[in-house]
């Protein structure tokens, strides 16, 4: 039977059962669209690095004897809509059936059922093969809980998994070794260098111009540093397990203004598109600790595992738990407009303004860059959540629905009311003292409050409290910090309020 299979972007996963065969009945279709590079503003890199993964995977196909049929962003027969290009080529080659891969994107999901509602031919959907859960697997297991408490979660999926466990109990003693990963990075330890490709990307870059994708950020190197295949991903995640997971948990919260990267891996954008897999990736890092076991501290490991078995499942399933509705909740009624230096770095906040131009120059930050530097601020500032989407979705190499917007709207903003954090993420200037070196080099001070020179975050802290205490003054977490406000001198929080007030309304001025 004449078949087309459909091939998303990230879907690029080499070892799938679809592939491990070639059918001449078979035909295999990737498009680059208009549609992908539009529905939010892109990062120049993150359409770089969708496009030169593509372009390498359809070549891999090929190479091993599969049809493939590849539509680039200028092709004149590219319809540059998915259900377009899909419709009219059943038509022209006859095609009996039609086959997908489940997309992780309710957006993608939906158009693809719509289409094969409407199509008279055989259709059929298959799992990626990726995960190590399915869609639904954390709403059945938090059935009838209130709470979806990540850390439940993640010991059953170590359980189950059989992941540094020994008689159901966790190797080392302990689940969970967060406290050990927050020490400060004070430039004594050496950092190797990040490993980096030199993946050439002139055509793509050109064809992007020639098809006027509106883009941002920079691309000042001009060849393309993260993975773009198998090959690149397995040698990015060796070199992770030989250079950087001795101290990753370690430094896993750290931020320091000469080092973007300290010991992260970077290998969100191979793994967000299917290169690896995320079993592979924590068989390799656990394989790798237990020939190293003299060396690498098991709370290293689990710092690490915890992110990816733990946090990147989680996470995918609350966006299958609650989508629709998930993207559109704002339990703060927030509404203010993002400041237009999230879009330069051009602000005096020393932390924002290396945050954002980590951002801007490499489409990354780290998880705490994200989470307590443009989050907090953002979060502080009362942005309206859907203008952070946008931001979070569109700056980040490996930003996917999926995964982006159960951590923004969720994990950062605190929008969907503690279905995910059970606290809001906010901090005053401390934190981010405490955590970087930051503040050495501000133009504000980190101590003061309400002074012309006093760090901002200071009273936007209390100030936010202060603002959302109708809603959050029942949270048992927040407790310590309303009591403290409680006991705040009236006047002090006054002139507090008053600086906070001038910053949310001229935030480019600071
Ligand atoms: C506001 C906000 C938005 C985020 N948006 C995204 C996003 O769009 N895409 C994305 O992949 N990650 C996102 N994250 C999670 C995290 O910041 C990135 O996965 C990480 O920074 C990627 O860099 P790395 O590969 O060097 O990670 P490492 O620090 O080396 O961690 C290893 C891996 O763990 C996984 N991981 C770590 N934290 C999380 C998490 N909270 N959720 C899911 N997976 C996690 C990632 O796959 C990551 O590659 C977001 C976090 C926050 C706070
Ligand atoms: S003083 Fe405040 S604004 Fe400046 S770096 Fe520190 S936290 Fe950021």
């Amino acid at each position: 039977m004449k078949t087309l299979r459909l091939i998303l972007g990230d879907q690029l996963n080499s070892q799938h059962s679809w592939f491990q065969n070639t059918n001449n009945e078979m035909t295999y279709c990737m498009f680059e669209m208009r549609q992908e590079t539009d529905y939010v503003k892109h990062h120049i890199q993150k359409v770089i690095g969708f496009f030169a993964a593509m372009r390498a995977f359809a070549v891999i196909l090929e190479s091993q004897g599969h049809k493939v049929i590849y539509y680039k962003i200028t092709d004149d027969n590219n319809t540059q809509d998915l259900t377009k290009n899909i419709e009219t080529l059943i038509n022209e080659k006859n095609i009996e059936s039609f086959e997908y891969m489940q997309p992780d994107e309710y957006r993608l999901d939906k158009q693809l059922q719509d289409l094969c509602n409407k199509l008279s031919i055989k259709t059929n959907a298959v799992d990626t093969e990726h995960f190590y859960t399915t869609r639904d697997e954390l709403k059945s297991f938090f059935e009838g809980k209130k709470q979806y408490l990540m850390e439940n979660f993640y010991r059953h999926m170590r359980k189950k998994h059989d992941v540094l466990v020994v008689s159901d109990q966790p190797e080392g003693g302990k689940w969970n070794y967060d406290k050990s990963n927050r020490k400060k990075w004070k430039g004594d330890e050496e950092i190797p260098h990040y490993k980096s490709f030199r993946n050439a990307v002139d055509e793509i870059l050109n064809d992007l111009e020639a098809a006027q994708v509106k883009t941002f950020g920079h691309f000042t190197t001009k060849t393309f540093s993260y993975p773009i295949d198998r090959e690149q991903a397995l040698e990015q995640l060796n070199y992770f397990c030989e250079q950087l997971l001795i101290k990753f948990g370690d430094f896993q919260d750290a931020m320091h203004t000469e080092e973007e990267y300290l010991y992260h891996s970077r290998i969100s954008f191979a793994m967000n598109i299917k290169l690896v897999s995320p079993k592979e990736v924590v068989d390799t890092v656990i394989d790798y600790y237990r020939a190293h076991k003299s060396e690498i501290d098991i709370s290293q490991v689990e710092g690490f595992v915890r992110q990816i078995l733990g946090w990147r499942e989680y996470m995918r399933g609350m966006y299958w738990a609650l989508m629709p509705d998930y993207k559109s909740e704002n339990y703060l009624e927030n509404s203010n407009t993002l400041p237009e230096f999230f879009w330069t770095g051009n602000t005096k906040m020393n932390c924002l303004k290396h945050a954002i131009t980590n951002s801007l120059d490499n489409a990354y930050a780290h998880h705490i860059q994200r989470l307590m530097i443009t989050g907090n601020y953002a979060l502080l500032t009362q942005i309206d959540p859907n203008e952070v989407d946008a931001w979070y979705l569109g700056i980040y190499i490996d930003a996917i629905e999926w995964v982006q917007l159960p951590n923004t709207r969720g994990m950062s903003q605190y929008a969907d009311g503690g279905k995910i954090a059970t606290k809001p993420y906010v901090s005053s200037g401390s934190y981010i003292n405490k955590m970087s070196n930051y503040c050495g080099s501000c133009h504000y001070n980190h101590k003061e409050k309400v002074t012309e020179d006093a760090c901002p975050f200071n009273s936007l802290y209390w100030n936010f409290l202060d603002d959302k205490r109708h809603v959050l003054k029942d949270n048992r977490r927040m407790g310590m910090m309303y009591s403290l406000l409680d006991k705040m001198d009236k006047d002090n929080l006054h002139q507090m309020k008053q600086r906070a007030q001038h910053i949310i309304e001229s935030p480019d001025d600071f």
